[in-house]
């Protein structure tokens, strides 16, 4: 790596070094998946710390208020932020996914009004995609909109469902259909839609952890301004898909040093317990090592197809592999603990990390495009086998 890479790196290791003390001390290790509900304010005021010394939106250009960081840059603060055992982002949503996509598709004005409360951590946003008939099969959206021209505003009707942190958002950004009658991927258009309406109503889901992450969220004459489409009106396909390639791209990218760091305390219990004397453990812990080091190489070469302006098939085969992976390493963690993994410290569910990880890791070979989702794309894009029927 450059030495620009080691000095950003060491630059960012000193700031958080420097700034993860005092009233943000005890937030190492709080929040992420599971726990999302842990600490959200302190979180927030934590992420507005660090948007206040321009350690948000590092991988944007400067002049839409990032530092304009080369991706070895990124990989080097993720892989920092992680390390220093920093609080899950709160803001990553925006961050991640509704920027690079305003910055691709959306009008100078959305730029001027949306990325610099995004770089703040201001505004908080959501990803309105899934419904209850369109997850895996994402242009079954039901959702309607339509204009109302005296009041220069879209109308949203419609449900959404599975709206990771909708509850803490002020705005979604939403796939709806715009042309009646329209089918599948055609007549879609892309919407800002603001939370905080009578016609919006949002109830969490309690999930396997006993947490609400997730949300279904009704819309119900729901309004947003009309200049808050994003990209032409029935073309919002293209643009809710290039959303996704940034999910599934850069955004992954520093979550294997915290599955390192997963890994490395489940292997202090396992000795600790006496569960690394058992061969079978033993060699499962082995293969868990092994599949880190092969996550690690996939996400290498996918920079490659990111750097090159698209991640490629590699996002596929490296979002079933660590999904599965993190799956297994749930599953093992399970074993690790023994007995005592079969009971929760309190009723009903005051659960420990490693039960928690065990539950919530189903969920990753689901989101963001299950397994079998992402061996379809394989087949047909990488392997060239004839689409899948549709009924
Ligand atoms: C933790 C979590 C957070 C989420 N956050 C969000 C969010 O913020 N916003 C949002 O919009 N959505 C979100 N989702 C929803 C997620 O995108 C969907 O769950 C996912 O797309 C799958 O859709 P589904 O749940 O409707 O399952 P279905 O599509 O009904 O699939 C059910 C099963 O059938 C399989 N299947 C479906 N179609 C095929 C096929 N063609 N070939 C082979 N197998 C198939 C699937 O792999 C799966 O095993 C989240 C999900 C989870 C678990």
């Amino acid at each position: 790596m450059s030495s620009s890479v080691e000095e950003f790196r060491t630059e960012f290791r000193s700031w958080l070094r420097a700034h993860l003390t005092g009233e943000f001390a005890g937030l190492r290790g709080r929040g992420g998946p599971g726990r999302e509900h842990e600490a959200f304010a302190e979180r927030l005021a934590w992420e507005r710390h660090m948007a206040a010394a321009g350690w948000t939106c590092v991988g944007w250009p400067k002049e839409y208020g990032g530092r304009g960081a080369t991706l070895e840059q990124q990989v080097a603060c993720h892989e920092e932020y992680a390390l220093a055992d920093a609080p899950a982002r709160v803001g990553h949503l925006g961050e991640q996914l509704l920027g690079p996509t305003l910055m691709a598709f959306g009008t100078p004005e959305q730029r001027e009004r949306y990325l610099p409360r995004i770089v703040a951590v201001e505004e908080l946003w959501c990803q309105g995609y899934s419904e209850p008939d369109a997850g895996s099969d994402l242009a079954n959206v039901r959702t309607r909109a339509e204009l109302d021209d005296a009041a220069d505003e879209w109308v949203v009707t419609g449900q959404k469902i599975w709206t990771s942190l909708a509850h803490a958002s002020d705005w979604c950004f939403v796939v709806a259909r715009t042309e009646p009658g329209s089918t599948r991927h055609h007549g879609l258009s892309y919407l800002l839609v603001p939370l905080d309406q009578p016609g919006v109503e949002i109830r969490p889901i309690t999930q396997l952890t006993g947490t609400s992450e997730f949300n279904e969220v009704f819309f119900d004459g729901a309004r947003t301004a009309a200049g808050n489409i994003v990209g032409a009106p029935g073309e919002g396909w293209q643009v809710a898909m290039a959303t996704l390639g940034f999910e599934r791209g850069v955004s992954t990218l520093g979550q294997q040093v915290g599955f390192r760091r997963e890994l490395e305390s489940l292997i202090e219990l396992a000795k600790r317990n006496g569960a690394a004397r058992d061969p079978l453990i033993r060699d499962r812990i082995a293969r868990a090592w092994t599949g880190l080091e092969i996550i690690r190489g996939n996400a290498l070469r996918m920079l490659d197809g990111v750097a090159a302006g698209a991640p490629g098939p590699e996002a596929s085969i490296g979002k079933i592999f660590w999904a599965t992976w993190h799956r297994e390493l749930g599953e093992l963690a399970m074993d690790v603990c023994g007995a005592d993994g079969m009971t929760a410290a309190g009723a009903p569910y005051d659960l420990d990390d490693w039960q928690r990880l065990f539950l919530f890791s189903r969920a990753d070979t689901i989101y963001a495009g299950s397994n079998e989702i992402q061996r379809n794309i394989i087949a047909e894009r990488v392997l060239g086998l004839p689409k899948e029927v549709r009924p």
